[in-house]
């Protein structure tokens, strides 16, 4: 393709023309949305020293993939860290920041402040610490989040799948909303530590 990557009106115009559903911006707004953004405008305007809730601050949505053949796929969706400044692009769309996948290494998608996640090529590092380093997808994705990510005091997390399918969902906040689903089509959800297997889907 001639373009990896387009942002802004041109992004929507092509959008259009590939013959997506387009709706406008105020479809995707929620109150429960509206009601972050004043908390935390609030917050900021009057410089409260009460910190910003995960909830209020985001919800993003990620999720990865592995095929019969063996393809692996990663994707995010968010509206972006809460109360950002105008014009600002996140780490979810950036291949390697927020999002990343590579087949015989790992898929991953990832949550939290995007500004670290792009300054740490985060979703890449994971797949490098994998690749180069030969570490395990498991070992690799707790150094991303307990070590390098949690080194800068944010909230931060991810969903990714190995080479082979293993799934590992590490966050370094109190909870994380997952789930997965095996190829027998084991069904897991948890959203704290406690997995809850929801039987064959
Ligand atoms: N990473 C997203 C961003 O910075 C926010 C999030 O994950 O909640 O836009």
């Amino acid at each position: 393709g001639r373009a990896v990557l387009l942002a802004g009106v041109a992004a929507d115009i092509f959008a259009e023309l590939q013959g997506l559903d387009v709706v406008p911006n105020t479809y995707f707004t929620t109150q429960r949305r509206v009601d972050a953004l004043r908390s935390l405008q609030e917050k900021a305007a009057t410089g409260s020293f009460i910190p910003a809730s995960e909830a209020e601050k985001h919800g993003t949505v990620g999720a990865v993939a592995r095929d019969a053949q063996g393809h692996l796929a990663a994707a995010t969706s968010t509206g972006g860290f809460n109360n950002k400044p105008d014009g600002r692009v996140g780490d979810s769309p950036i291949i390697g920041a927020g999002t990343y996948a590579r087949d015989g290494v790992c898929a991953v998608s990832c949550t939290g402040q995007g500004e670290i996640f792009i300054r740490r090529v985060a979703a890449y590092d994971l797949a490098a610490r994998i690749h180069y380093a030969g570490q395990a997808l498991e070992d690799a994705a707790k150094t991303l989040v307990f070590e390098t990510l949690a080194s800068h005091a944010i909230g931060a997390g991810l969903v990714a799948l190995g080479a082979q399918g293993n799934p590992v969902a590490p966050y370094n906040t109190l909870g994380m909303y997952r789930g997965w689903i095996t190829t027998e089509g084991q069904l897991v959800v948890a959203t704290h530590k406690e997995l809850h297997p929801m039987g064959p889907a």
